[in-house]
């Protein structure tokens, strides 16, 4: 425990008891801060509270993003960005299961204690359980994606009181973000930090709402994903797919279905993340890898024999499609299934490819993220997004 713990006092604080407030209100992603005495920093950590990219990636990363390199606007801080894929892929993992092997091998060399991680509660395979796992199997135990906002942080406390000094965190942005903010209060020596992108997350019941008008059978899907051929891709209890083209989703009814939390975030790609795994900068199939510094290095290159791996390529221009998906989905369009069907087709042959589908999905969120912030909340706009989304949304003509 280091000098800078907060004292018993701090925890005892009137206007601050963990759990009991959630001071970004409505815009609480449920990073699971609040629910532990590192409350008291609510007002610093909170992403929703307090934007500080700038300093928190030079904090962590030792400078901020190049905004007059495209690649870093859009990845943020990044020494190398590569596509790969388990040659062995996990069985029942998001998509190969990098991030699992990450995980494991870093517990079976002995380079972290413990990993914050995701399982799922015994009843309901999409409601998050948060755990420190310190074994391989209660880490396998974490794969695949609970698409729900999940609450992280909520154990941060459990990493004061076991005395770990070395610990590895898997998580999305705005846990991150926090995370960040706090690192340096929790006595550790070594803090690995594993991300995924995250966008479009939702609580329990708005994700129960996305199923039932989504997909042809809501009880049976498994996992899904909003995939490069622009289609969401549901995977069912008996190994079938059903896709769905994101042009024929029923946008006029899923327009409050996202969590507000995230309707107002900019941070798609986990600036903050030493190593991120995500997929829309690869070709299908393959795993997208941007390792931000030296510690995302040292995770890399723990498990690159166990993959194939191939430089990142983009094609296309997305900036026509990117404008013309803005007045269609303010004003909630939905395309009959046919038409969407064929223009997922046609935009599948000619549209962008590799990180240019990267940059059509952060073009198209950042625009209808500041157009959300704009109308809601007007007084947090300027603060709120940071300069490189509002120089990614300045690209762009956007509706009053
Ligand atoms: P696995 O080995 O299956 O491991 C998944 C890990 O994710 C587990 O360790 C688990 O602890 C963690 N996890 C699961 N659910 C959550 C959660 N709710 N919050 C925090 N951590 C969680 N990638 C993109 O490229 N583009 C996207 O738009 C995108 N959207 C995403 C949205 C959400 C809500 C999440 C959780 C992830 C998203 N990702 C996205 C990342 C991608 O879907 C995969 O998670 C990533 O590529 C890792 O795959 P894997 O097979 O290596 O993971
Ligand atoms: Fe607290 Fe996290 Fe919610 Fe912010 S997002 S109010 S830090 S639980
Ligand atoms: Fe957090 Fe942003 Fe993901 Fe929402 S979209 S859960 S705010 S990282």
């Amino acid at each position: 425990m280091t000098a800078t713990t907060p004292s018993p006092q701090h925890h005892k604080s009137k206007a601050l008891q963990p759990g009991s407030r959630r001071p970004a209100k409505e815009l609480c992603s449920e990073c699971g801060l609040c629910d532990t005495h590192y409350i008291h920093y609510v007002k610093e950590a909170c992403a929703f509270l307090n934007q500080q990219f700038n300093r928190l990636e030079t904090l962590v990363h030792g400078r901020s993003r190049h905004l007059e390199d495209e690649n870093e606007t859009y990845f943020g801080v990044h020494d190398t960005m590569v596509a790969a894929r388990k040659k062995v892929p996990i069985e029942g993992a998001q998509w190969t299961g990098i991030v699992s092997t990450i995980a494991c091998e870093m517990l079976d060399r002995g380079l972290v204690e413990g990993v914050v991680c995701v399982q799922n509660a015994a009843d309901d395979r999409f409601t998050p359980q948060p755990i420190i796992a310190r074994t391989p199997e209660e880490v396998l135990a974490a794969k695949v994606n609970k698409p729900t906002l999940s609450p992280n942080l909520s154990v941060l406390e459990q990493v004061e009181r076991s005395g770990m000094k070395r610990l590895l965190a898997i998580g999305v942005g705005c846990q991150i973000q926090a995370l960040r903010e706090v690192e340096r209060h929790l006595g550790l020596e070594k803090l690995y930090v594993l991300g995924t992108p995250c966008v479009d997350n939702v609580t329990r019941s708005g994700l129960q709402k996305f199923l039932d008008t989504t997909s042809k059978s809501p009880d049976t899907v498994v996992h899904y994903e909003f995939m490069q051929d622009f289609r969401v891709h549901f995977k069912h209890e008996d190994g079938s797919i059903e896709k769905v083209p994101f042009f024929g989703l029923k946008t006029n009814k899923l327009k409050d279905v996202f969590a507000p939390s995230c309707m107002s975030c900019f941070d798609y790609v986990n600036g903050l993340a030493d190593l991120v795994v995500g997929y829309m900068g690869a070709p299908f199939g393959w795993q997208w890898m941007v390792v931000r510094n030296e510690t995302g290095r040292e995770m890399f290159d723990l498990v690159k024999d166990q993959l194939d791996v191939q430089p990142v390529d983009s094609k296309g221009d997305r900036h026509q499609a990117v404008q013309q998906s803005i007045p269609a989905y303010d004003k909630g369009v939905t395309l009959p299934m046919w038409a969407a069907k064929l223009m997922g087709v046609a935009i599948e042959k000619i549209g962008p490819k590799g990180l240019e589908y990267a940059r059509f999905s952060i073009d198209s969120h950042f625009t209808r993220n500041y157009l959300y912030t704009k109308r809601n909340y007007p007084e947090k706009l300027d603060s709120h997004v940071p300069e490189f989304a509002k120089k990614i949304v300045s690209q762009y003509e956007l509706p009053e």
